[in-house]
């Protein structure tokens, strides 16, 4: 059955002919709340609240390409043609949470939201979760009717906000909203200079540095009871407006939120498509989902490069290309390509950057650098970051050293001792630039 699910939805997402935004949608946005719940055996999928939020800021263009497959999709239908007019794809918190021991041992639910352009006639939502082998293991479709009464109509909250970038209007631009997280009234000053120093991580990083005018950047001043993030394995609790924490999944570097219906609240006076969450600590620490949200210490040493990494999973869908040594989980099973752009498993390579790779160049490529500590100890910023331009076929990625393969020697996305992205992840990251405000390629 699940099978033929997924053969269902490979026709539906097949590249539908170019539609125009307005036959289908008018400029506002439809905000979706679901939970999804359950444990490693079985999850369900929850339908909590519709609103209707002013203005779209979402792509107007390429509306049913599924670009990235992310580990989740939304799939919208017109309900009277059974057409494909909408997709968006994501990966959640709840499925990383699925790997942990936990999983099998408890019943649990999180939050989700996600923004579609709001319709003008009835469409059919069908909503999937997928697992490493990109098979369906869940699926929930549910009717909305854009006349329905109870879709909650939401706008100005109050929280005030102010642009950091604004290079267009939100219809032609990739629309940022950094949020702030453990800032109280008195900080705010800090904040907004906090969302300048973000803006300027992400701008100086190439390919980011060449698109600025394609971005804009609104900060959101949310305020907290407490300054500071909670910090459990210290024993400290503090009342934030989203109520991040540090140990999530008793991991003490993971610094995340799960109030992410309290999260779109915030923003529901701001247009915004990617959203992150700016946490104010010294303390090192984040974490970043596809298309769900980043989080980032605001204080660390390391502040820029932790952002940056993290915005490239939660903007672009990279993976990371770092791995835990000789550790038995198979992230990325030998039988399935990944659907993240920046790591292979050879399954499929020719779709991944087999055309960058140099005549004559060895698969598996055999590294330069055998001992990473040592390497980072003896050699320049320079000489590391030459190391992020030859691309191969690195063995070790995805948290695994066998089995999953690496474009560079170093990346962006794998170490913070260098500033670049390798060239595969700088090609996906203006490819779904480029998918994101709409320009066809
Ligand atoms: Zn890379």
């Amino acid at each position: 059955m699940k099978q033929i699910i997924l053969s269902l939805l490979i026709a539906l997402a097949l590249p539908a002919a170019a539609q125009n935004f307005d036959e289908y949608f008018e400029d506002n946005t439809l905000r979706l709340d679901y939970v999804f719940g359950g444990d490693s055996t079985s999850q369900y999928i929850q339908l909590c609240q519709l609103y209707k939020q002013p203005r779209w800021a979402g792509r107007r263009a390429r509306l049913a390409e599924t670009f990235l497959l992310g580990n989740a999709q939304i799939n919208v239908f017109d309900s009277a043609s059974g057409r494909l007019i909408y997709v968006h794809t994501f990966s959640t918190l709840f499925q990383e949470w699925l790997n942990e021991t936990e999983a099998t041992q408890l019943r649990r639910a999180f939050e989700a939201s996600y923004n579609i352009p709001f319709p003008k006639k009835p469409i059919d939502i069908r909503i999937t979760l997928t697992d490493n082998h990109n098979k369906v293991t869940t699926v929930m479709t549910h009717h909305v009717d854009p006349k329905d009464i109870l879709i909650r109509p939401i706008g100005d909250n109050g929280i005030p906000y102010r642009y950091i970038v604004k290079s267009g209007d939100i219809s032609q631009c990739v629309d940022l909203a950094i949020v702030a997280e453990g800032y109280t009234a008195d900080q705010m000053d800090k904040f907004y200079r906090d969302c300048e120093r973000a803006a300027d991580a992400i701008f100086s990083h190439e390919p980011f540095k060449s698109m600025k005018d394609r971005f804009n950047v609104v900060a959101v001043g949310a305020v907290s009871n407490e300054s500071g993030p909670s910090e459990p394995g210290r024993g400290i609790w503090h009342d934030t407006v989203l109520r991040s924490h540090y140990d999530t999944f008793y991991s003490d570097r993971y610094l995340t939120t799960s109030a992410v219906h309290r999260l779109f609240d915030l923003l529901s006076g701001v247009p915004f498509e990617h959203i992150i969450v700016l946490i104010n600590t010294p303390r090192y620490g984040g974490g970043g989902i596809y298309n769900q949200w980043m989080c980032s210490s605001s204080d660390h040493a390391t502040f820029k490069q932790v952002l940056v990494h993290e915005f490239g999973h939660s903007y672009a869908g990279l993976a990371d290309e770092y791995n835990y040594g000789d550790n038995h989980v198979e992230w990325y099973p030998s039988d399935t390509e990944p659907w993240e752009p920046n790591i292979t498993t050879l399954r499929d390579f020719d779709r991944k950057w087999k055309d960058l790779i140099k005549a004559g160049t060895p698969v598996p490529t055999s590294p330069t650098i055998t001992d990473y500590n040592t390497a980072r100890r003896e050699m320049t910023t320079a000489q590391l970051n030459e190391k992020t331009q030859r691309v191969g076929v690195f063995e070790g990625a995805g948290y695994m050293a066998r089995g999953a393969y690496r474009p560079a020697e170093l990346c962006r996305m794998n170490v913070n001792e260098v500033d670049d992205f390798c060239p595969v992840c700088t090609r996906a990251i203006i490819a779904i630039t480029d998918f994101y405000t709409g320009t066809v390629k």
